[in-house]
This record gives structure tokens, sequence and C-alpha cells, in this order.
């Protein structure tokens, strides 16, 4: 039986999660989507405009309301009219060392050595059916990076991508962007779904421009077999948390899961019977190590 697990961001019911919750407080949805039409226009408006301080402040505006990817969007177009630009690397995370721009902290070898001889770095493929130009792959290696980043930071540092071969003219992938759906947003049906949720051959049906975040709460159906959560945890396999960022989102567990028939347990008590050598302390074993993105132009 094909499970789907569907992650539709607008649709799910904030059960009990419109009031503030253990120091959260998420937006409406009514809030969010006003939000999101003003970026629009905006970002409309800006289209033709090669200044990088335009894009990055509204990049900032995107980033404090609401609109993580948005912000993304933003500071990447300032990025390529001024390679230099200050405010936008610093929004992204980056920190400037012997003049180039990194991420801050160490990559810890040796923990990662252990990651991966543990069977927890990824290698996968995003397969795009439709023919992508040069500058796409170049948005979506960004993506990638992103979405490695939120896999580590979520897991506590306990698994990563370590090789993204993404490629296009082709649906032969983990993740795979099918016809037509290559500019596709979130809100224009552009969201995705994860099948064979928890199985050895889970995949992932992807628009071309999904939120990161929903690619890695898909990712987590995949490998762990999470449920999705509707019952309010404040956790990424929760729907609708509008507003919270994903670097302030972490996995529920025992003392902060919020139970139901659907969802009997947490997600770090499911993860960990899964794999059990992780564990859930609470550090977070330096910087995330970077991902090998290979580009295939057909
Ligand atoms: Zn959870
Ligand atoms: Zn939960």
């Amino acid at each position: 039986m094909v499970r789907s697990l569907v992650y539709l961001l607008l649709l799910v019911p904030l059960y009990g999660i419109t009031q503030k919750t253990g120091g959260y407080t998420p937006m409406s949805q009514q809030e969010w989507f006003g939000n999101y039409q003003h970026y629009m226009a905006e970002s409309e408006k800006l289209k033709e405009v090669k200044n990088a301080d335009q894009h990055a402040e509204l990049g900032q505006w995107a980033w404090e309301h609401g609109l993580e990817d948005e912000a993304w969007e933003q500071w990447l177009e300032a990025i390529k009219y001024d390679k230099n630009h200050t405010s936008s690397y610093t929004a992204m995370g980056y920190k400037k060392t012997n003049g180039s721009w990194q991420r801050p902290g160490n990559v810890n070898e040796e923990w990662v050595q252990q990651v991966k001889q543990s069977g927890r770095a990824f290698t996968y493929t995003f397969a795009f059916a439709d023919d992508v130009e040069p500058e796409f792959f170049e948005e979506f290696s960004w993506r990638v990076r992103r979405l490695n980043w939120f896999i580590w930071h979520l897991t506590e540092g306990q698994m990563y991508l370590e090789k993204i071969k993404v490629v296009d003219k082709s649906t032969d992938g983990r993740f795979v962007i099918e016809k037509g759906r290559l500019y596709q947003t979130l809100l224009s049906g552009g969201g995705a779904v994860c099948y064979n949720s928890g199985q050895e051959d889970w995949y992932v049906k992807s628009g071309g421009r999904c939120y990161m975040r929903i690619l890695c709460h898909e990712f987590f159906h995949g490998i762990f077999g999470f449920p999705d959560e509707r019952h309010g945890c404040i956790c990424l396999m929760q729907g609708g948390l509008y507003g919270i960022k994903t670097p302030d989102l972490k996995l529920c567990d025992k003392a902060t899961h919020r139970e139901s028939t659907v969802t009997p347990t947490s997600c770090w008590e499911m993860a960990m019977q899964r794999f059990p050598d992780m564990k859930h302390t609470g550090e977070s074993h330096g910087r995330a190590p970077e991902v090998e993105i290979e580009i295939v132009n057909n």
C-alpha cells in the first residue's frame, strides 16, 4: 500500500497552537498569507532592480514576517549584484573568515566520520523531469545546503547529506520534480509528498520551489516513518507553524510531544527506535559538514 503523507502548510488546522505554546508564538494563517501577498507585490517591483541593498532589505522583511524561503530568494539575489554583500551573507548565517564567507564554528571531523560509519550520511539524487537552466541549478544548490543544515540541526548533528546529485531531464531520483513543476511555488501547488514513508524505498515528489522546511519534513517521513502531527507539537512534523523559524524548531520529545491516537509516540522516541545508536542529548556537535553537490545538466 502506498502511504502518501501530504504536508499542506495552509490546510493543516491549527489545533490549539494559535496560542502561545512553550515559548513559541505562531502567527495566524491570515496574517501569514497577508505577509505573503505583500512580499509577492514587493518582489515583483524589484524584479528588474539590480540593487543589492534593496533586495537584502526585502529579504530581511520577509525573514521577520515568516517567509523564510522568500528571504533567501532576496539575499541570493542581492549577492548576485554584490558578490560581497555583507548584510545578506550575515543574514544567511555566514561570517567572513580569512577573506571568504563561511559558516561559523568548526566541523568536528571525527564526529562526522562516526555519523557516516553509523550509516547516517546520505547520498541522494534530485531528478528534475524538465530541462533546467544553469541559473536554476545554482539557486537549487543553495536550497540543498539549507536542507542539509536543517537535517543536521534537527537531528542534533546525527544525520547529514553527504552528496546530492541534481540532474535534469530525468525522473530517476529519491526526490522527483515532475514535469511542469520546476518553477511552481508552494502556493501554486508546488508542495511535496512522501511516498512509502518509513520504508526502504521511500521517495518524495515535489515542486521545484517547495519550501526547504517542507522537504526536510518529507525527508523525516521517509527516513524515520514519522507520521504528520496535527495536535499542537512545536515540531517540524507539525504543519502550519507560521512565523516560527526553522532554526528555532526542534523535533518533539517525550516531554514536549502532544499525544493523539495518530501520534502515540514522540519524534525523538521514534527516531531512536529506528536508529538505536542515535541519542537525544541536546548537544549540537559543531557545524554541519558541507554537502557535495554534483550538477548534471543534460
Ligand atoms: Zn514531532
Ligand atoms: Zn510530537
